[in-house]
């Protein structure tokens, strides 16, 4: 029997672990405290799933495979973890990212439609669209109950086998070291977020960013069914409508300063309200003086190039991380995709290999925010 040692319950590690032990691994899973755990990217209470792109097609495919994976978990732990609202991404300009985008759905055959602002703008009670070019709708896009997911994925994953191992990991040679205690596999993956840059800190070139996120109180009204996803590409703005009760989301997409995930303050910055107000003001003017309800630090684990690393740092010995802040709804198709190299059955893609990286925005949920607001 192969085995494996998978470092970080986040939900790459959590989803791989799950994965390896579903096709015949013997797994163990190291987390320094519970999956789901409040520091750690993956417990943030939503991340949106849209398969959108750019000029990106790998990207888009994995995640129009992670959408079907998604849905079978959620049937297979008998609850909703894909609430699948669809997402409208608000084009600011006649030919930019989102046009760019439309065009690889269509290639891919991945649902989408192109809007008139004004047909956008029905879809919320109060809108406002006088900036827009059109409207890229994405009906099979949606929002991921984040933190229960890792919960459920990782809980599956002990039902499959895995063996949940607690304790701060350290590399040991080609094995893993946790408190006194050697681990030794087949294969050992470092699936360790924004803590993966100080267990490897001379190989990842990630950069740990503060990320603040809020949410706000909407009209009762606005939640049955719930508003959808919606992304403002060149205004740096996406969230989402309420979902289960946890209020309209509201985050931007630029860089927060740098930060530790360990030690860092978990307390939203005032001005990251301010800004979220501003957003709402301009697109949902009804909500501009809304009750926060909901308000939460994260972090971005970012590569210059938002490519993630997917890297043999030595022989048997794997790095998975990089995420820059658009790994989640990936999760169990990266999985997929990763059980795969560790069985030798592919080689990885040029594209996620450690070194020098030249610097680009095109697969994040936000570009250059050069336009106002
Ligand atoms: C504000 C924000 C919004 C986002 N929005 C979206 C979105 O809408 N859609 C989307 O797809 N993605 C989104 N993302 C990105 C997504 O959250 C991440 O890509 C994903 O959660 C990364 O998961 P991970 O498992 O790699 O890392 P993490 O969830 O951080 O997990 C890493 C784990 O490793 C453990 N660990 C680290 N070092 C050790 C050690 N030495 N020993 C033992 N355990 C260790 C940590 O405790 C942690 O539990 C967003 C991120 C942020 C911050």
């Amino acid at each position: 029997m192969k085995s494996a040692v998978v470092v970080g319950a986040g939900i790459w590690g959590a989803s791989l672990a799950l994965r390896l032990a579903e096709t015949g691994w013997r797994v163990t899973l190291v987390e320094q405290y519970q999956p789901g755990h409040l520091r750690q990217a993956s417990a943030g209470e939503t991340r949106l799933l849209r398969c959108a792109h750019g000029t990106d097609e790998w990207y888009a495919q994995l995640a129009w495979r992670a959408r079907g994976l998604w849905r079978a978990l959620g049937e297979r732990a008998g609850e909703e973890l894909y609430g699948e609202s669809g997402a409208v991404w608000f084009a600011r300009r006649p030919d930019g990212w989102e046009r760019q985008s439309a065009q690889v759905l269509k290639n891919l055959d991945i649902p989408h439609d192109i809007w008139e602002p004004e047909r956008a703008g029905r879809l919320f009670p109060d809108f406002r669209g006088d900036d827009l070019a059109f409207a890229l709708w994405e009906p099979r896009a949606g929002v991921l109950r984040a933190r229960r997911a890792v919960q459920v994925t990782a809980g599956l994953a002990v039902d499959a086998g895995v063996r949940l191992v607690f304790g701060r990991a350290v590399p040991y040679g080609g094995a893993v070291k946790v408190g006194g205690e050697l681990l030794g596999a087949d294969r050992v993956v470092w699936a360790c977020g924004a803590w993966l840059p100080r267990l490897f800190p001379e190989c990842t070139g990630v950069t740990v960013t503060r990320q603040d996120t809020l949410h706000f109180a909407v009209p009762g009204e606005w939640s049955t069914p719930p508003l959808p996803a919606w992304v403002d590409y060149d205004g740096s703005a996406y969230g989402h409508g309420d979902l289960g009760g946890a209020g309209m989301k509201v985050t931007s997409d630029e860089e927060g300063p740098p930060y530790d995930p360990e030690e860092g303050e978990r307390r939203v910055a005032p001005r990251s309200e301010d800004a979220a107000r501003a957003y709402l003001r301009r697109r949902f003017p009804v909500l501009a003086d809304a009750r926060v309800l909901l308000a939460q630090v994260c972090q971005y684990a970012l590569t210059p190039d938002a490519e993630w690393i997917i890297a043999e740092e030595r022989e048997n010995v794997w790095v998975l991380g990089g995420d820059s802040g658009h790994g989640f709804k990936h999760a169990p198709a990266l999985a997929e995709y990763v059980a795969d190299l560790l069985d030798g059955a592919a080689e990885p893609d040029r594209r996620f290999a450690l070194g020098p990286r030249e610097p680009s925005r095109g697969l994040r949920t936000s570009g250059d925010t050069d336009l106002p607001g």
